[in-house]
């Protein structure tokens, strides 16, 4: 049975460097701008709606389970580069998420509510 390897005192001194800058560069990381998205309802099947919060009774339903997952790593690819592949597909696909429902509820507010 192989045992795990045990890190020496440097690669735990520079691992614990790398938790504070990250800790430090959080901090000083803006908020995000506030945004138009209503707290969503989670329903079976895996729907997310996002409810009119002026209680009209319009919603925008999403279905992110049913979206292809794309990564694109260099031919001889790495872990990192799998990692580095997965977090950029989620962060272009939470943007594309954020976009079609803030374009969703803005025609919404045009046609329902145009003096909001
Ligand atoms: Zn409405």
């Amino acid at each position: 049975m192989d045992l795990p390897e045990i890190p020496d005192r440097r690669t735990l001194a520079s691992a614990w460097d790398d938790m504070k800058r990250a800790q430090r560069g959080a901090e000083q990381t803006p908020p995000p701008p506030p945004s138009i998205i209503p707290e969503p309802d989670l329903l079976p099947g895996g729907v997310v709606r996002f409810r009119c919060p002026h209680g009209c009774g319009w919603w925008h339903d999403e279905h992110p389970d049913t979206e292809p997952i794309r990564l694109i790593v260099p031919a001889n690819f790495t872990s990192q580069d799998i990692s580095d592949a997965i977090t950029l597909d989620g962060d272009v696909r939470g943007l594309s998420l954020r976009n079609r429902i803030e374009q969703a509820i803005t025609r919404h507010y045009g046609e329902r509510h145009p003096n909001l």
